[in-house]
């Protein structure tokens, strides 16, 4: 895996972070969005990211308790 690849998957995260519903185009195959997926642990969201074709995995946390 290269610095790139890493960098793109950091830059959709932080994406995805800011506003959950907006799409991101999977960092490593390019062909579809990535599938979003938000657990919420009290004041804790994991936010889950996965691409259904090639199975780019991503996940972050934010924490509510911050803002
Ligand atoms: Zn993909």
């Amino acid at each position: 895996m290269n610095n790139g690849i890493v960098n793109k998957r950091i830059e959709a995260a932080k994406i995805l972070a800011m506003n959950s519903i907006e799409n991101v185009i999977c960092p490593e195959c390019h062909q579809i969005f990535l599938k979003v997926q938000d657990v919420a642990i009290n004041l804790i969201i994991e936010r889950h990211l996965s691409c259904d074709i090639c199975g780019a995995y991503n996940a972050l946390r934010i924490n509510l308790s911050k803002k």
